[in-house]
């Protein structure tokens, strides 16, 4: 199994971080993905993916715009071009749009400048989207991204999900499938194909359901599997197989 986006450098898992990579080992966890979400961030995450052999992106999250947009794209330029040889560096992000935290129109500025050095490197991007589809879609639509990328966390109903896929785009699907109430997911897991999605958790957060104030972290990934087994009636096997498959893919890992 592998977690296409899980925030393992995050001092959530300062305390127990080898622990857990054993414990993700014995479960058959083999690979991670580490999304950026700040310059700030980008040097501890970096040592964490070397340390446990991890993959990872670089990138802004809308929720850390920072005051002088121009420099910091510019620190993300040096960066890439100084991990583009390192078969770790896998993508672009997590970087996109959210309408309900620190919204602003500096989010799209931020976003247009990561696409376009998504362009330039010929690196998938990790998409943040959180009530900005319309926008989103427009914007990607313009950009027409070679290696497309995911949408992260992805909650929304069959027909935004294929607008995403026709622009090249896989969706990923978290602990939210578990929950029998997330109505739009489950249907849009039943009704495209399987090889538009991946598997991430979005830990520390995004907990399942009956476990709200709990520290989510990658173990949960076999139920999120099986889940999708049980609404797409197959095998976990045949699950696993294509989700793995569809990483492998989009990462190039
Ligand atoms: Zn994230």
């Amino acid at each position: 199994m592998i977690d296409t986006h899980a925030h393992l450098d995050m001092a959530e898992f300062d305390n127990d971080r080898t622990q857990l990579f054993d414990a993700m080992h014995e479960s058959g966890i083999t690979s991670v993905i580490l999304p950026g979400v700040s310059a700030e961030k980008w040097p501890q995450q970096i040592h964490i993916a070397d340390k446990f052999d991890c993959y990872f992106s670089l990138g802004i999250h809308p929720w850390f715009v920072p005051d002088d947009i121009n420099a910091a794209i510019m620190k993300l330029d040096t960066m890439l071009q100084q991990y583009s040889n390192n078969k770790r560096l896998v993508a672009i992000g997590e970087c996109g749009l959210d309408k309900l935290h620190h919204w602003s129109d500096n989010q799209l500025l931020l976003l247009e400048k990561q696409l376009l050095l998504a362009q330039n490197y010929q690196l998938p991007v990790i998409l943040h989207a959180v009530k900005a589809h319309q926008q989103l879609l427009t914007m990607l639509a313009r950009f027409k991204l070679i290696k497309g990328g995911v949408v992260h966390g992805f909650y929304g109903n069959s027909d935004i999900a294929k607008r995403y896929v026709s622009l090249g785009f896989k969706l990923g699907v978290g602990a939210l499938i578990l929950n029998p109430s997330a109505k739009k997911l489950r249907e849009t897991v039943v009704n495209l194909p399987l090889e538009h999605f991946l598997l991430e958790t979005d830990s520390p957060s995004m907990p399942p359901f009956d476990q709200p104030k709990s520290r989510n972290t990658p173990l949960i990934l076999p139920r999120i599997v099986s889940e999708i087994a049980f609404l797409k009636k197959k095998t976990t096997v045949c699950i696993l197989e294509q989700l793995n498959k569809n990483a492998l893919q989009l990462f190039e890992l």
